[in-house]
C-alpha cells in the first residue's frame, strides 16, 4: 500500500495552541521540547502535575514515525490514549488487555509514516515478536514514563523495567526520554546508569511551590502548639499527619473536643468508614483530617489551606508530597512540621527491622538524615529543600527561617576541619569514617587506609561524635557538601564548600542545633 504522506510541523507554539489548547509552555517544558527535537537523550525530573507528558507528546507530533511510551500501569496508559484520541491524535496502547482488532490496527499503523504515540507495557515491548515489528517501523523515540520504576532505590521498583536498557539497544540505540517525579539522588543516579549509556541532558525543575509557607520546629509542648496552629486556621480545610493509626483517632477526638470538624483516616479503618471520611473531606468545607500517610494519594482538593505534621515524615520526598497537598489552587497555604528525637529513633528502628537489603537500609538511613538536615537547616528552608531536589533558589522570605531568623554562630573552623578530612581522603568516605578521623578513633578501617597518619587525625577530639554529625548535616543543608548515595554515602565538596575551605567565605552554623547536639551525648563518647 502507498505510504501516507506526512508533512511535519516545525512550530511548537502553534501546535501547543492548536492541538493542546494551551496558550503558553509551563516552566521547563519548552527547553525539554527543544532538546527532544534536537535529538538529545533526556532525563527530566519534575513534580507530579508539572506537565511532563506534553514534553514528549508535542515533539511526537512534529516527527514522522512512532514514539513508544513505556508506562507501568495499564489504567494510566488507557487514560493517556483516550485523552490523545480526544485531541484527534493517532495513539494506541498495546498491553495484555488490548483487543485483537485494536492490536491489528496499531500494527498496521506502524507501517505508516505518520506520527503515532504507542503506549506499551515494558514486558510486551521486550517480546521478540514486538521488537521484530518495531525493527521494521520507524521508531523515533523511546519514552520511559515513571522512570524511577527502573531503580531498586525507588519507592516503586518494577523488575519489568530492567529490560528497557536492552530494548533501547535492540532498537539501535534509539533516542531515549525518561521522565520521573522522583528527585532523590540515589534513584536518579540509578535511572541514569540503567537507561543511558552516555550522560543524557538532565532537566530538573518545577519543584518550588512559592505559595506554601514552610516551617519546621522541634517538639516540645507539641499538643498545645498543634492546637494553636489549627485554631489559627479555624474553618479551613487541612490535614494533620500523624505517625500512627492510634494517634489519628486520638487527634480527631482532641480536635472535635476543641470545636473543630475533624475525622480520622488510616488504612486500618473499616473500608466503609474510610471511604465516608475521605468523601467528607472532599465534599465539605472546614474539615481537618487527622491521617496517616495512607491519606492523600489521588485526592485533588485544591483549597487545602494547611498541612501539619505532628510527627516527622520518613524522607524529604514524603515530606514534599505531603505538604504539597496544600495550596493546589495557588493561594497561600500554611505548613508546619514537628520533629523530635523520638521520630528519628522510630524511623531508624523501622529501617533496621525491615526486610530490606543492607544497601537499601543504608540508603533509607541517608534519606532520613537528609530530612533531619532540612529540619535543622541554617539558611532559608525553601533553598535547602530545593537544593535537595537539585534546584537553585534565592532566599524565599516566606519560611520560618527567613521570617523569624535563627541564632547562628561562626562555624568556619569546624567546617574546615571536616572538609579537609574529606579532601585528604579523596572525598570517598561517609560520615562515620570521617568522624573517626576527626576524633582520633583508630578503627581497623582508619588504620588500614593509614588515615591515622593524616594531619587531620584527632583535630576534632574536643567535640563529641554527635556534634560532628550535626555539623555534617549543617554543611549538607547549607549546600557546602553533597552526598554520593550510590558510593556508600561518600561526601563531596561543592563549589561553596570549597570557598569556605579555602577561607574565602565564612560558614554560619545554627547555635541551637549545635548546643543541643553537644548536650545530647557527653564528651568522649
Ligand atoms: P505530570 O505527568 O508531570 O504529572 P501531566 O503531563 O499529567 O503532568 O500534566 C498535568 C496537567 O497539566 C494536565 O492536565 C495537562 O493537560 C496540563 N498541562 C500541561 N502542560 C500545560 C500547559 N503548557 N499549559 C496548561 N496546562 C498544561
Ligand atoms: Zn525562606
Amino acid at each position: 500500500p502507498p505510504r501516507m504522506s506526512f508533512s511535519p510541523s516545525n512550530d511548537p507554539h502553534g501546535l501547543l495552541a492548536r492541538v493542546f489548547g494551551f496558550s503558553q509552555f509551563r516552566p521547563g517544558q519548552e527547553a525539554i521540547v527543544s532538546a527532544v527535537l534536537a535529538g538529545r537523550d533526556v532525563l527530566a525530573i519534575m513534580p507530579t502535575g508539572a506537565g511532563k507528558s506534553l514534553c514528549y507528546q508535542l515533539p511526537a507530533l512534529m516527527r514522522p514515525g512512532v514514539t513508544l511510551v513505556v508506562s507501568p500501569l495499564i489504567a494510566l496508559m488507557r487514560d493517556q490514549v483516550a485523552q490523545l484520541q480526544a485531541l484527534g491524535l493517532n495513539a494506541g496502547t498495546l498491553n495484555s488487555a488490548t483487543p485483537v482488532a485494536e492490536a491489528r490496527r496499531l500494527i498496521a499503523a506502524l507501517e505508516e509514516d505518520a506520527p503515532l504515540l504507542l503506549y506499551i507495557a515494558p514486558e510486551r515491548l521486550a517480546r521478540s515478536d514486538t521488537l521484530g515489528l518495531l525493527e521494521r517501523a520507524r521508531v523515533v523515540a523511546l519514552v520511559i514514563d515513571e522512570a524511577h520504576c527502573v531503580s531498586q532505590w525507588g519507592h516503586d521498583f518494577r523488575p519489568e523495567y530492567l529490560v528497557l536498557g536492552e530494548v533501547r539497544h535492540a532498537l539501535g540505540g534509539v533516542q531515549t526520554l525518561a521522565f520521573t517525579a522522583t528527585a532523590d539522588a540515589a534513584t536518579r543516579a540509578d535511572i541514569q546508569a540503567r537507561l543511558f549509556p552516555e550522560t543524557p541532558e538532565i532537566f530538573i525543575g518545577g519543584f518550588d511551590r512559592p505559595n506554601l509557607h514552610l516551617a519546621m520546629t522541634p517538639k516540645g509542648n507539641t499538643r498545645k502548639r498543634i492546637l494553636e496552629f489549627i485554631r489559627g486556621h479555624q474553618g479551613e480545610n487541612g490535614i494533620l499527619y500523624c505517625a500512627t493509626r492510634a494517634a489519628t483517632e486520638t487527634w480527631a477526638e482532641i480536635l472535635t473536643d476543641a470545636g473543630h470538624r475533624a475525622l480520622p483516616y488510616h488504612a486500618g479503618l473499616e473500608p466503609a468508614v474510610r471511604a465516608a471520611n475521605q468523601d467528607a473531606f472532599v465534599a465539605e468545607d472546614g474539615l481537618v483530617m487527622a491521617a496517616t500517610v495512607a491519606f492523600g494519594m489521588g485526592i485533588d482538593k485544591p483549597d487545602v489551606r494547611f498541612v501539619c505534621h505532628a510527627d516527622l515524615p520518613r524522607s524529604i520526598e514524603a515530606y514534599y508530597q505531603e505538604i504539597g497537598r496544600a495550596g493546589r489552587d495557588g493561594l497561600p497555604a500554611d505548613t508546619l512540621t514537628f520533629y523530635g528525637l523520638d521520630d528519628i529513633l522510630l524511623h531508624r528502628r523501622r529501617i533496621e527491622e525491615s526486610q530490606a537489603s543492607d544497601d537499601q537500609k543504608r540508603v533509607e538511613t541517608q534519606r532520613l538524615n537528609a530530612l533531619l538536615a532540612l529540619c535543622e537547616a541554617p539558611r532559608c528552608r525553601r533553598q535547602s529543600l530545593l537544593a535537595y531536589f537539585g534546584e537553585e533558589a534565592a532566599p524565599c522570605g516566606n519560611c520560618d527561617l527567613c521570617r523569624d531568623g535563627v541564632e547562628t554562630r561562626d562555624g568556619t573552623i569546624e567546617a574546615q576541619k571536616l572538609m579537609s578530612a574529606m579532601l585528604r581522603t579523596g572525598q570517598r568516605f561517609a560520615t562515620e569514617h570521617l568522624i573517626n578521623i576527626l576524633t582520633g578513633t583508630a578503627t581497623d578501617n582508619v588504620l588500614n587506609y593509614g588515615h591515622d597518619r593524616l594531619p587531620t587525625f584527632g583535630v576534632g577530639r574536643d567535640q563529641t561524635r554527635g556534634v560532628w554529625r550535626a555539623l555534617v548535616r549543617q554543611l549538607y543543608a547549607a549546600g557546602l557538601i553533597t552526598q554520593d548515595l550510590t558510593a556508600h554515602g561518600a561526601w563531596r565538596m561543592t563549589a561553596r564548600g570549597n570557598a569556605v575551605l579555602r577561607g574565602g567565605e565564612r560558614f554560619m552554623v545554627r547555635a541551637d542545633v549545635m548546643k543541643a547536639a553537644a548536650s545530647r551525648d557527653p564528651k568522649g563518647k
